[in-house]
């Protein structure tokens, strides 16, 4: 099946008690067992049945297998953000002594995982060019297990040529993991291109709605976890063959963690899944109309877009996305302050703290997302001061355009 199909019905079948075609909300934090041998077994994984909704629960079980099909693995966990995701699959892949390899200019919050967190826990992490494939190649040690890269950076806006670091990494033994959240398996599916394991943000595109907060991690099956420097996983490798590592998460890590979404944001991230295909081309149209139109204005200094034709990454963009580059695009008017002004003056797009909502929005990512960095450190992770980050929406894009246009006029 193609996405636009699989959006709509994989991983669900209408409810065979009531025949409902929407995923049920299962509001319910455990389920009732009819003896305790049975409650027992499903403790010790040799019986099915749900057993508390922090470790799994139907709704999200649903969202899950929706996701994993989309993304063609061979499993998915739902977490509570795209933070817990990441979280949960970093951590579920090091300890203390490790270290992790991952690319620059990606989400503030990953950077400050991985370098300020992590660090309190013993695990440190280097930050390389994604585009340069010798950088990735010479930063992986031997206590690397794993390298990290987005398939177009938020907000630094390159897009890793996801085959050829794929090879550098299998060379080294350890997981490639990609976060795709500006991507969605609209425009690839990592997994085809040598990820191992994928990541979403789904509270950006895939809820597309704006309405509440998620994330997802999904194993690809490529990676062979009975071998490779993961003894515990490798272990479970015995048991649950390809969902070693999924299982080691939920019997494990994710469960400790306790970052399991509520039902009923499963429930609006299926419904928001449902429009994905129509919705990112309206994105990815709107986005590129405006780098066009930014790209040509006099007050504008640079635009970072993968499907503009002049972007360093548009070769490799064109070669592993289909269908459009994304609703993500970064500018400079040359200052903060101007960057600012401008934002002010926006009438349409909205002044806030996401992507992939339906609506059109704009940030100032230095002086909020990355503001606990100074400016020498931003400047290292390729997010100048001017730069003014966009989402555009599905609105009509004249009006996209002609809101910048008006804006513009007044800086
Ligand atoms: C937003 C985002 C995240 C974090 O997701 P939350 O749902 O906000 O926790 C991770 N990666 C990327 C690329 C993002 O845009």
């Amino acid at each position: 099946m193609n996405v636009p199909t699989q959006v709509l019905h994989s991983g669900y079948l209408p409810d065979p008690q009531t025949g409902s075609t929407s995923v049920p909300v299962y509001q319910t934090a455990s389920y009732a067992f009819a003896t305790a041998q049975e409650i027992a077994d499903a403790f010790g994984g040799r019986g099915p049945g749900f057993i508390y909704s922090r470790i799994s629960n139907p709704t999200n079980a649903a969202f899950e297998r929706r996701l994993a099909e989309l993304e063609g693995g061979v499993g998915c966990i739902a977490c509570s953000s795209g933070m817990a995701a990441i979280s949960s699959t970093v951590m579920g892949l090091t300890r203390a002594g490790d270290h992790v390899v991952a690319a620059k200019g990606i989400f503030g919050g990953t950077v400050s995982l991985l370098s300020r967190t992590l660090s309190r826990f013993g695990v440190s992490a280097t930050f390389v060019d994604s585009s340069n494939v010798e950088d990735v190649k010479t930063a992986i040690r031997p206590e690397t297990k794993l390298v990290f890269v987005e398939t177009i950076a938020n907000p630094r806006m390159d897009v890793p040529d996801l085959p050829a670091i794929a090879e550098v990494v299998h060379k080294a033994g350890i997981p490639l993991v990609v976060d795709s959240t500006v991507t969605t398996p609209v425009l690839i599916r990592p997994g085809e291109w040598g990820a191992d394991i994928v990541i979403h943000s789904v509270s950006k595109f895939i809820n597309g709605h704006g309405n509440s907060i998620g994330g997802a991690v999904v194993d690809t099956g490529r990676f062979d976890w009975s071998e490779g420097p993961f003894e515990d996983i490798a272990q479970l490798a015995r048991k649950a063959g390809k969902l070693a590592f999924i299982a080691h998460l939920r019997t494990l890590v994710y469960r400790d963690l306790g970052c399991c979404p509520s039902p009923f944001n499963s429930f609006l991230n299926l419904v928001g899944l449902e429009g994905l295909a129509i919705r990112m081309e309206a994105h990815c149209r709107n986005a590129l109309h405006l780098a066009e139109f930014l790209a040509q204005h006099p007050k504008v200094e640079w635009v970072r877009y993968p499907g503009l034709s002049s972007d360093p990454c548009y070769e490799t963009a064109s070669r592993l996305f289909q269908g459009g580059f994304g609703g993500v695009l970064t500018f400079g008017v040359g200052s903060a302050e101007a960057a600012m002004k401008l934002i002010d003056r926006l009438a349409l797009a909205q002044n806030l703290a996401n992507i992939g909502d339906s609506r059109t929005l704009v940030i100032h990512p230095a002086s909020t997302i990355f503001q606990e960095f100074t400016t020498e450190e931003r400047e290292a992770m390729g997010v100048p001061d001017d730069m003014i980050r966009v989402s555009a929406g599905v609105e009509s894009s004249a009006d996209i355009i002609a809101d910048f246009e008006s804006a513009l006029a007044g800086i």
